[in-house]
């Protein structure tokens, strides 16, 4: 279905700086690290997973990404630039763990997706036709052109969280990061959800995907990374992570011998093998 997209690589990707790049970094609160010694690297084109239990830390990673969680230790660069100095906020896109909008919000989608584009825009500018039409196609992707002019709150709960979705496209990011998009949304809008994803990611966007629902996006992810207490347990392409799943279900189903569970175990991705399968995200 996604064969391979316009993603403006091959050439020029390899030489590229990573656009995130962590060397074992650790993130947390309050001086306390949560996740500890994360080594990864996310290039243009990758559609990465980030699986794991409740409670494990990911949202302190993807929102450490953004500057909004404490960096305790190791490196973290932005499109080849140190956190601390990375100024360019709209080339991330950001998409936070919330349900929805506020209700006490009164605004049309359109609106919300507009302040989306304001750090494209200088405080001198009026909205242009590039706004608009960047605006207009936001609009269209997430599948709510013709919802523009609606109340926000009219919404549902999976419109809503298109409207987050589309409002971070507003700034044309370079990589898009949601966290837990799928979080309270029913399952026909899951779908129409993962659909959505589904057309960015054949527009070559970079995604970083918070998710425990990978079922609804396991044709979208190349690459998944496991975090289990604050550690990368697995970081790998989709592809393995599927086979190391099921050879595991496997062995609890067929009771086979332990030999089976380490090769299963030993696939490429455990702790320390870190980033740079060049996979670059292209599907087969
Ligand atoms: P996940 O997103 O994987 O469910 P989180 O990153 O939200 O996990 O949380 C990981 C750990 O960090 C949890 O133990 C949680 O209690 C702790 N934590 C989360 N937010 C804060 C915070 N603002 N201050 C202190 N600890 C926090
Ligand atoms: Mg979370």
């Amino acid at each position: 279905m996604f064969v391979t997209a316009s993603a403006p690589e091959v050439d020029g990707a390899s030489t590229a700086p990573p656009i995130i790049s962590l060397r074992s970094a650790s993130f947390g609160y309050a001086d306390r690290a949560v996740v500890s010694d994360v080594t990864l690297d996310v290039r243009a084109g990758e559609v990465v997973a980030v699986l794991g239990p409740n409670g494990s830390g990911k949202s302190t990673l993807v929102r450490g990404l953004l500057g909004l969680t404490q960096h305790l230790g190791g490196d973290l660069e932005l499109f080849g630039v140190p956190r601390d100095r990375f100024r360019d906020h709209a080339r991330v896109g950001y998409v936070p763990q919330r349900h929805t909008l506020s209700t006490s919000v009164r605004a049309t989608v359109e609106e919300i997706v507009a302040t989306g584009r304001l750090v494209r825009q200088s405080w001198f500018d009026r909205p242009n036709r590039t706004d608009q039409s960047v605006i207009d196609r936001a609009l269209d992707v997430v599948g709510l052109a013709d919802r523009a002019r609606a109340d926000v709150t009219t919404l549902s709960g999976g419109q809503q969280r298109r409207v987050l979705i589309a409002r971070a496209l507003a700034s044309q990011p370079d990589v898009l990061i949601m966290d837990e998009p799928t979080a309270g949304v029913d399952t026909a809008n899951q779908h129409v959800l993962a659909e959505v994803l589904g057309r960015l990611a054949a527009q070559g966007v970079t995604m970083v995907i918070v998710t425990h629902e990978m079922d609804a996006f396991v044709d979208v992810v190349t690459r998944v990374v496991v975090i289990d207490n604050g550690r990368v347990s697995f970081d790998g392409p989709a592809d393995d992570f599927g086979r190391q799943s099921g050879a595991v279900l496997h062995e609890h189903h067929t009771h086979h011998h332990d030999d089976e569970m380490r090769r299963a175990a030993g696939l490429p991705g455990t702790p320390g093998a870190g980033p740079l399968d060049r996979s670059g995200g292209r599907r087969a």
